[in-house]
């Protein structure tokens, strides 16, 4: 099967770079699967997993994506993420945390609050992460 160069980018930069014969996002009109040759696009992503499918091989990478856009060009696709994590990276105890505090911040607040959003976001994110590594 054909592959093509696909990387995740952040503000603190690459997190992800290889040939691979497939990538799935979630993208916000729903799931996306990119194979080589997909015409130029770009598309707004949610907070999701990408799973990016290496030659040959019957195993995927997981990369955790917290929104950012996907932009897929004639020569490569790149994925610019806020943040992004491999899963290898993914500290876990982080994670938990993180998802307690948000689930308690949502006990805690009205739904039309401002930080209400905040922390379903971040509850959204921390899941995620939970996900990626098979912990949730
Ligand atoms: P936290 O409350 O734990 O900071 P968060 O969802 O608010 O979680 P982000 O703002 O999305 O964190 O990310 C800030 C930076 O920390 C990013 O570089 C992101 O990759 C990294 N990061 C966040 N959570 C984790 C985690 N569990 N493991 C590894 N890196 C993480």
């Amino acid at each position: 099967m054909e592959t093509f160069k696909v990387s995740v980018v952040t503000p603190d930069g690459p997190v992800y770079e290889s040939d691979v014969e497939m990538v799935i996002t979630k993208a916000q009109s729903g799931e996306l699967g990119i194979l080589a040759g997909h015409i130029p696009t770009v598309a707004p992503l949610e907070i999701g997993v990408v799973r990016l499918i290496k030659p040959g091989s019957k195993e995927e990478e997981l990369v955790a994506v917290s929104g950012g856009f996907l932009e897929v060009r004639p020569d490569k696709v790149t994925i610019l993420a806020q943040a992004a994590e491999k899963s290898e990276d993914i500290d876990v105890e982080r994670a938990l945390r993180a998802k307690e505090r948000a689930e308690q911040r949502i006990r805690d607040q009205k739904a039309e609050d401002i930080d209400f959003r905040r922390a379903e976001l971040a509850l959204q994110r921390a899941i995620n992460r939970l996900t990626v590594t098979g912990k949730q």
